[in-house]
């Protein structure tokens, strides 16, 4: 067995490029791009998960799997982790990249060439060159959290076992670093060759781990600001729950005791909580009496007041400065 200590959930960044898209209109400027952002954002999320999968058959009783980690450097930059694995003998960090297609190992101008299905291609930065910059950080902050000495050993996995891929010069290098997720445990096999002097415990690794997970920092982006969006370029207002309405971004209309669809009829008593679920990703967890209306479409300032506290959510200052706390979406919701 391996012991999965931290789980991998769907990201912040992806809940919250799904909002964005249910909330801009459809021939808003930057709708293509914030789609294929998403795109690319949900084939790494199938990648990363995909690794999971041959888990499974690494050495029994011997790794601990922390997945998608953020740390932070001693100069304040983040780095991220697809996975690590720990093990008393040595560390493994496997880098997760999900093409179809094939891929090209430039080793002169440290590029990575994917060709995909469709004869498209596409130049991104070496992901060698990333894993050995992770590796280089994550000894760091170790030794800066006073963790004992372990070599950290790092690899770049395909998690489409189709994809082919080749090296235009250092041959041996490439396919040294990088490997097929069906390959992966005969990698393992092979580090653990090399690594045989045990240098942490079981619970020592567990300690470790603890600190690493503590400090994990998930990314929380800023959409709006990252595309330069203001409220205003969205489509505002409560849409309606019924998934089959012909027109679900269509603002309900409040009525006494809720919200009612023009076009489908659809009542519904807190269809205005749905909405905030893209408030609090697209805008953040503080709200204003003002910011909901503005938000939902209501113009009465007691309407918005009996709603915001009929959600019994933590607010401080009085009348007109008086704030909301929303709390952004917990990782188990979103499993
Ligand atoms: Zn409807």
């Amino acid at each position: 067995m391996v012991t999965i200590l931290k789980k991998r959930y769907i990201s912040l960044k992806i809940l919250k490029l799904e909002a964005l898209l249910r909330r801009l209109p459809l021939m808003h400027k930057r709708r293509v791009e914030i789609e294929e952002d998403l795109s690319k954002s949900l084939a790494g999320y199938r990648g990363e998960l995909a690794l999971n999968y041959d888990f499974k058959f690494l050495k029994q009783d011997f790794y601990y799997v922390l997945e998608d980690l953020r740390l932070q450097n001693q100069n304040g930059d983040f780095f991220q982790i697809d996975c690590l694995l720990l093990s008393p003998t040595y560390f493994l960090i496997l880098e997760a990249k999900n093409m179809s297609g094939s891929i090209m190992f430039n080793q002169h101008t440290r590029h990575m060439i994917h060709n995909n299905k469709n004869g498209l291609e596409r130049s991104y930065s070496d992901p060698l060159l990333q894993v050995q910059r992770q590796r280089i950080q994550l000894e760091n902050w170790l030794k800066h959290h006073k963790c004992p000495f372990v070599p950290v050993e790092t690899q770049v996995v395909l998690s489409n076992s189709d994809t082919r891929y080749d090296a235009t010069t250092n041959h041996n290098f490439v396919y040294k670093n990088v490997t097929s997720r069906l390959n992966l445990p005969n990698r393992t096999t092979e580090f653990e060759a090399v690594h045989t002097e045990e240098l942490l415990s079981h619970k020592a690794i567990k300690q470790i781990s603890k600190i690493l997970m503590k400090r994990n920092t998930p990314y929380n982006p800023n959409l709006m600001e990252w595309y330069s969006l203001k409220m205003d370029d969205l489509i505002l207002g409560v849409f309606c729950p019924n998934t089959n309405c012909p027109s679900v971004s269509d603002p309900m209309v409040k009525v006494n005791s809720g919200w009612r669809c023009r076009n489908c009829l659809t009542f519904s008593r807190d269809a205005h909580i749905i909405a905030l679920h893209d408030y609090v990703l697209l805008f953040g967890e503080d709200i204003t009496n003002s910011l909901f209306r503005k938000f939902v479409l209501i113009e009465s300032v007691f309407t918005a007041s009996r709603l915001l506290k009929q959600l019994v959510i933590p607010a401080t200052g009085a009348k007109k400065n008086r704030k909301y706390k929303l709390s952004l979406p917990k990782a188990a919701d979103i499993l």
